[in-house]
């Protein structure tokens, strides 16, 4: 009996997570940070958290590129970690980051959709080429991406011209 209760368990536990729907992005349609959207790096989330992962989208960028809030929203934080500006903005719901971004705003400033919060910067990962975009829902990390009102993938032609 002890040994059907657990099977039983499992086989619900199974059914409930195949049926969840995915994570809906709550506060709306988003826009890109930046004017264009072209992902260099997809989100790659770790299977475990303390493991290694993408935990965002990197965005081609050109050093001094403007970023803009993807949603209205305040800003949490807006500084330098280790080698690198960072800017944080929370929606509610989710919170989003971005760096290396050369911050033209400040902690506690509110923001409307589409404002400039700064402008690429150096350092991390993404120096001064590509703009490190992460999203978070409640604690876990989310595709950005998915938050975007239409995202079609930018197509690189074969040749450089
Ligand atoms: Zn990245």
């Amino acid at each position: 009996m002890a040994v059907r209760t657990i099977v039983t368990t499992v086989v619900c536990g199974t059914a409930v997570a195949l049926t969840a729907p995915p994570a809906a992005p709550p506060g709306g349609p988003y826009v890109s940070p930046l004017a264009r959207v072209d992902v260099v790096a997809e989100f790659d989330p770790p299977a475990r958290p303390w493991q290694p992962g993408h935990r965002g989208v990197d965005l081609a960028a050109n050093p001094g590129d403007v970023v803009r809030a993807p949603a209205e929203g305040v800003v949490t934080f807006a500084g330098r970690v280790v080698d690198r500006g960072v800017v944080t903005i929370d929606h509610g719901d989710i919170r989003t980051t971005y760096e290396p971004v050369d911050p033209a705003v400040t902690t506690g400033d509110t923001l409307t959709a589409g404002a400039t919060i700064g402008r690429i910067g150096e350092g991390a990962h993404c120096s001064q080429r590509c703009l490190h975009w992460g999203a978070l829902l409640d604690s876990d990390y989310i595709d950005p991406l998915a938050l975007l009102v239409r995202y079609a993938p930018v197509l690189k032609p074969p040749f450089e011209p």
